[in-house]
């Protein structure tokens, strides 16, 4: 993106909700669980993998925190019910970790509990860089008390990552892999498009060697070059190693991978709190500076006209 790109990207906040509604809506499945299992079987139907994750972060209140673990229940069920092939997504800012870390820690293991029981999979996303130490700790709290069907996010723009990826070697972790969205000091993280993407190689190196489960979430074709060579060169079946993309971006591409055999999962957000998701991911869209331009131009002439 040029500069007057990012600077426009940075008005999103200052656009109508409606407007941002409008033009996110092909990254989210929609507001109910019947809108995320509609989408998660579309998905299955083209050969592709899912991860359903329930709207909802920095929340306020214990009561909140406590129904977003009750509507992972209701997820597991419907997985089940529907048959379909999908694991879940969590933030733990959702799971009240802003309010009280034990709070959040018997919330993660209630739903991690609900997903053993169905034979299910926890991700634990990875929000920004002041939740990263609380994240880890959980993870390898979880982890050591035995529940292996639970998996962390580390992500690439971060100096620590790569020495977080040596902490964690002796779990032979799970992890999803990806460059970071949240906006950090470069005391603490790589800024620049191609340092980053230097830290993600070698961070994905790091994590191959280790004999992690990787998840290699991007949709940076150079990146998933790299990828798909690294994975070659060590000659990884199948079910060693997946790809990850979200919805409504690449598709066309992620169709691609899966028809070439790879295994490729999809992010599935969906929920009523739909607003701190879209404008993440309208501001990572290359296409989103001219079209706000065009929208914003749109109204302002509408109104005075
Ligand atoms: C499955 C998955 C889970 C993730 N989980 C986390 C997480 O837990 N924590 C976290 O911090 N980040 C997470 N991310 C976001 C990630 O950190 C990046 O911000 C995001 O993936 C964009 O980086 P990229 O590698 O795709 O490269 P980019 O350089 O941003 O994108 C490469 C190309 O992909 C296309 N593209 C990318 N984004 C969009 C978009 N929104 N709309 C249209 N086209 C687009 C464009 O063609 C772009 O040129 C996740 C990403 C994925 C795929």
């Amino acid at each position: 993106m040029t500069l007057l790109d990012r600077a426009i990207v940075r008005l999103l906040p200052a656009v109508p909700r409606p407007v941002v509604q409008l033009f996110s809506a092909r990254y989210i499945a929609g507001t109910t669980i019947a809108d995320a299992v509609q989408v998660v079987q579309q998905l299955n139907a083209e050969g592709k993998l899912a991860t359903i994750d329930v709207l909802g972060e920095e929340i306020t209140h214990e009561e909140e925190a406590r129904s977003i673990a009750q509507a992972y229940r209701d997820v597991f069920d419907e997985i089940e019910r529907e048959h379909l092939d999908s694991n879940v997504s969590v933030k733990l800012t959702a799971l009240g970790l802003g309010l009280s870390y034990d709070m959040c820690r018997a919330n993660l293991e209630d739903v991690v509990r609900q997903a053993a029981e169905d034979h299910s999979f926890v991700r634990i996303d990875m929000e920004d860089s002041s939740t990263t130490d609380d994240t880890l700790r959980l993870y390898r709290t979880l982890r050591e008390d035995g529940h292996e069907n639970v998996g962390v996010v580390l992500q690439a723009h971060l100096r620590r990552t790569f020495g977080d990826i040596h902490a964690l070697a002796d779990l032979k972790p799970n992890v999803r892999l990806c460059k970071g969205i949240y906006v950090e000091p470069t005391s603490i993280a790589f800024t620049d498009a191609d340092a980053i993407r230097a830290n993600f190689v070698r961070c994905l190196d790091a994590l191959l060697e280790t004999r992690a489960y990787v998840g290699v979430a991007t949709h940076d074709e150079w990146l998933i070059g790299k990828a798909l060579n690294g994975i070659a060169e060590r000659g990884l079946e199948r079910d060693e190693y997946e790809l990850q993309m979200l919805l409504g971006v690449r598709e066309r591409r992620a169709g691609e991978l899966v028809a070439a055999g790879h295994r490729l999962r999809v992010y599935v957000p969906f929920g009523e709190q739909w607003y701190a998701y879209s404008l993440r991911r309208l501001q990572e869209n290359p296409a989103m500076a001219g079209t706000i331009a065009r929208a914003t131009v749109g109204r302002v002439l509408g109104r005075a006209a």
